[in-house]
């Protein structure tokens, strides 16, 4: 950690354990991950007074993640982008894949482009500097009981929102605080999910196992900061890399399905299970494991409500998604992020607390259930000839529905491949002129939304493909297409009108939202 984000934090800290009563907070965090590091300093952006709790460190052992390039954009809204990048983490620079007997696949991000490798406890405590500097509150303590009135059956009537309130315990000592609002941010911990909240997924579960190596012989360059991704029938490993001759390397094993309910030792699975990961093997033969193995649950779980009256589930404390996607610590920092907007929004304006929350709840689930559908085609792929229940066992996990998503979610990347949007493009082309009219089955209509750090009713056009409502696409406002298209003539006096309204719009942006508007039936052809 720079010296400056250390100092910041230990000093904050301190400040919080001496002053110890202070001010209510409107917020109480629990957990200062990704999840409640995101959270706190988005809610201190919006001026609340926040308190942000996590356990001492003690003897746990932290992981070494890989952190994909597109969580630069929430790391720069979090003022925390230089800071990661000055942190001197080894850069992800891309994957290499033997996954499912297929052959070898290297997949290396595009020029300028790379995620990071973190050591988490160096990570999240870049996190813990940056919300200090924010003006966040931070206690260390564990946090053993929280109270909230909504989720209390022994109380009737309206619950109140205005009372949460959480022991925590600090150096011998517990102390009760009480806030507005409560976000759990505490994980697999689930301070808060696990009081009838949290809903295990009982199919299978996955143990980690991890060590970390040092190289013998140089590893190849080519590999040179590739988390690289191994399946084999029933399991897969992966290895992160945190110096040039230092890797972590993971098995995955079902803990139902292996050796490891049987007695042998967690050294003992984890050397097997690596002999059945071909590429590793040869490349750690010669390597030294200088830590470990230790485990980690990696099994999943959801939630039956990621919000309610006074409190929220953040991040992984709401649900947990397959580390094969890599993208946990994303999702939680955008959890954090929504969950910031969700309890300002319930705060500024409490007549739009069942909307906001309702809007949390919907997107947390959106955006679980693109994770699962992923993985659960991964799991396909490594299926191979499914003699070993691991694999079959982690396609189930994605419900039937895993690719509806939020219309606010629409997957940009399959709309420029689907054939009515390239026809409805081929054909606006071909026409010197343009009669656009409003579809015959589209309607205007208010549905909650983000603008700014507020949740608020705004227009949006339901269709029967959106029944949800969409208002952007690629940035587009759709609602201004719709009402600027039928005074135009051709497709590039639209353009012009677009950028007039909205200067810097971009052409294939344009062109792709008029085009996918025209394909699903909110503007329609008058001739
Ligand atoms: C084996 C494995 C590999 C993974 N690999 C990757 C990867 O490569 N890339 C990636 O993006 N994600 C990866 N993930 C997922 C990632 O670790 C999580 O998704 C991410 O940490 C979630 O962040 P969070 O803030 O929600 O929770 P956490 O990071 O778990 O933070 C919870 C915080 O709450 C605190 N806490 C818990 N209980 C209490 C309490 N009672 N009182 C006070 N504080 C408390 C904890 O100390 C902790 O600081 C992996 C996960 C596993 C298990």
């Amino acid at each position: 950690m720079p010296e400056a984000h250390g100092q910041r934090y230990a000093h904050a800290v301190r400040a919080a354990q001496d002053s110890d009563a202070g001010d209510v907070p409107d917020v109480l965090i629990v957990g200062a991950g990704p999840a409640g590091c995101a959270a706190a300093i988005v809610l201190s952006q919006c001026g609340r007074r926040v308190l942000l709790i996590d356990r001492p460190a003690g003897a746990r052992h932290a992981l070494a993640e890989s952190i994909p390039p597109s969580a630069r954009r929430i790391l720069s809204v979090l003022g925390m982008k230089d800071a990661a990048d000055a942190a001197g983490f080894q850069p992800w620079l891309g994957n290499t894949v033997w996954w499912g007997g297929a052959d070898p696949r290297v997949e290396t991000f595009a020029t300028g482009e790379a995620g990071h490798q973190v050591e988490r406890a160096r990570f999240d405590a870049l996190l813990r500097g940056a919300a200090a500097e924010a003006g966040v509150t931070l206690r260390s303590g564990f946090v053993s009981d929280v109270t909230i009135p909504s989720l209390d059956q022994s109380r009737s009537g309206e619950p109140d929102v205005n009372g949460v309130s959480a022991t925590i315990e600090a150096d011998g000592h517990s102390s009760r605080v009480t806030a507005r609002i409560v976000l759990d941010c505490s994980g697999r911990a689930g301070v808060i999910a696990r009081r009838g909240l949290r809903v295990t997924e009982t199919s299978h579960h996955t143990v980690a196992l991890v060590g970390v190596w040092r190289a013998g012989p140089p590893w190849p360059a080519a590999q040179h900061g590739h988390t690289l991704v191994a399946s084999h029938a029933d399991g897969w490993a992966w290895s992160v890399p945190t110096t040039r001759d230092t890797r972590y390397v993971t098995v995955m094993v079902d803990p139902e399905r292996s050796h490891l309910t049987r007695g042998a030792s967690a050294l003992g699975v984890y050397r097997a299970e690596l002999q059945k990961v071909a590429p590793f093997s040869r490349w750690l033969d010669g390597a030294t494991l200088v830590d470990g193995p230790w485990g980690a649950d990696a099994s999943l779980y959801g939630t039956h409500h990621h919000a309610g009256p006074g409190y929220l589930l953040v991040g992984d404390a709401g649900a947990f998604i397959d580390p094969l996607s890599s993208f946990g610590v994303k999702k939680a920092l955008a959890s954090g992020w929504m969950a910031a907007v969700t309890a300002n929004t319930v705060l500024t304006t409490p007549s739009m607390r069942d909307a906001a929350v309702e809007f949390y709840e919907r997107r947390e689930r959106a955006v679980i259930r693109s994770f699962h559908s992923q993985t659960a085609r991964y799991a396909a792929e490594a299926v191979g000839d499914g003699a070993h229940p691991f694999w079959p066992a982690r396609l189930a996990v994605a419900p039937p529905d895993a690719d509806a998503g939020d219309a606010d979610e629409i997957d940009t990347t399959l709309l420029a491949r689907d054939p009515d949007v390239l026809a409805a493009l081929g054909d606006l082309r071909q026409r010197p002129q343009i009669q656009l009219r409003l579809g015959d089955r589209a309607r205007i209509g208010l549905r909650s939304a983000i603008r700014g750090h507020q949740i608020v009713m705004d227009d949006h056009l339901f269709l029967p493909a959106w029944p949800e409502g969409v208002r952007y696409l690629r940035n587009i406002d759709l609602l201004l297409l719709l009402r600027l298209a039928p005074g135009c003539r051709d497709v590039s006096e639209l353009y012009d009108a677009c950028l007039r309204a909205h200067p810097g719009v971009a052409l294939p942006d344009f062109l792709g939202a008029l085009a996918t508007l025209v394909a699903r039936g909110g503007l329609q052809h008058e001739i």
